[in-house]
């Protein structure tokens, strides 16, 4: 891998990375425990409020999911194993990088997965 890709992939997943870490601060309110005083919201509305927190809390466990690829991406470039395919240890295509800074296999593997 050269170095240039590396560090341009490194800004990638950085930016990436900060921007997530924003969206979870910004969306914290949205997954607070539904209040459930049935004399203030009626029946249906709790119901609204139920299924908005279970939408929000969905996107909060994907989020945290890619804040967890992102940083063990980050983690492979700091000790110069980023961009090696974890299953055959082969060059991972830049190609494929560019599409997914994450990716922690190469094309080959990804698509056999046996
Ligand atoms: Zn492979």
């Amino acid at each position: 891998m050269d170095d240039a890709f590396i560090a341009r992939m490194r800004e990638a997943l950085g930016g990436r990375l900060e921007l997530l870490k924003a969206a979870g601060e910004a969306t914290a309110d949205s997954r607070a425990p539904v209040e459930l005083d049935q004399a203030s919201v009626g029946r249906l509305s709790r119901m609204d409020a139920l299924q908005v927190q279970a939408m929000a809390q969905a996107s909060e466990a994907r989020r945290r999911d890619e804040v967890r690829r992102i940083e063990a991406a980050l983690r492979r470039i700091e000790q110069d194993e980023y961009g090696y395919c974890l299953r055959c240890g082969d060059d991972i295509a830049e190609g494929r990088l560019e599409a997914d800074p994450t990716a922690t296999v190469c094309i080959p593997c990804a698509s056999s997965r046996s």
